[in-house]
């Protein structure tokens, strides 16, 4: 694995940097991907089939025990050297984080600001009334079909506070986003597959501008061939050397 030069360049040289990730950079910290988190208990869903309301409505149990294992998940997980990469930059220079990820790994990495588009795993409110959920949640040791708790105003259920498929995004955040990516003097876009709209729409945004985009995927994305650079490699080997001082 190699770093192009020129992309490291890019970083050193940028005054305000975007990092835009997705599940991949906390793929290393154990959490599942989107795609990988179809196990057990939930394999016979789609992703599509378990994060959508019509699912939590139809069959709340069932979307609920999987968010809960998910929660025990990123409790127990720890960032990893792609978080810490970027919360470090963060010390030298302008960095606005924008995460499709529920999860607090680039908060407890020290990032300051992230920009949650989908939300967060753990901010859990009421699904009627929206109330947020004081109280906390125990989440299961393995995964489980659970019924939510109800609402103490309302009766209605308890939800997770991510950004379902079909939901929208929320506009303020959304709008920083936007503001960010079109500001920049480089956007990396790290570990996501870019399937999943707006959020993959925002390095398009920022090569309208003439920003430079650098990708760092192991894989090959629907992204990859409008980026500048593309660094194929798991971000918690490239994140490090791409930033480095
Ligand atoms: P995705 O699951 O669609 O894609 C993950 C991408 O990460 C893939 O392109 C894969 O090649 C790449 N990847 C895998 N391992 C990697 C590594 N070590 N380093 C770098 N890249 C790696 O995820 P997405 O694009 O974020 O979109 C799916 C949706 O899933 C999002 O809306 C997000 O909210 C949600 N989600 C969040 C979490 C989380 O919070 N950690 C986890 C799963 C899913
Ligand atoms: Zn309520």
């Amino acid at each position: 694995m190699s770093v192009p030069e020129e992309a490291r360049a890019l970083v050193r040289e940028a005054r305000r940097v975007v990092v835009l990730t997705g599940a991949g950079i906390s793929a290393e910290s154990g959490i599942p991907t989107f795609r990988d988190a179809q196990t057990g208990l939930w394999a016979r869903f789609e992703a599509e089939q378990l994060a959508t309301e019509d699912a939590f409505r139809g069959d709340p149990a069932t979307v609920w025990g999987w968010y809960l294992w998910r929660t025990g998940i990123e409790a127990a997980a720890q960032p990893n050297a792609a978080h810490r990469a970027v919360a470090d930059l963060g010390q030298r220079v302008h960095v606005d984080v924008v995460t499709q990820n529920v999860d607090t790994l680039h908060e407890r990495a020290g990032s300051r600001g992230v920009l949650h588009l989908h939300g967060s795993l753990t901010a859990f409110r009421c699904a009627d009334c929206g109330q947020p959920h004081v109280g906390g949640v125990e989440a299961p040791g393995s995964p489980r079909v659970i019924e939510p708790p109800t609402c103490p105003l309302c009766g209605g259920r308890i939800r997770p506070g991510v950004v379902w498929f079909g939901e929208p995004l929320p506009h303020r955040t959304l709008s920083a986003a936007v503001d960010a990516c079109t500001r920049a003097d480089v956007v990396l876009v790290v570990g996501t597959s870019g399937l999943v709209h707006p959020a993959a729409s925002l390095p398009g945004l920022a090569s309208e501008e003439g920003i430079p985009t650098i990708e760092v995927n192991p894989e090959e994305t629907v992204l990859s061939s409008s980026m500048t650079y593309a660094v194929r490699a798991p971000a918690a080997l490239a994140l490090p050397l791409l930033v480095r001082d």
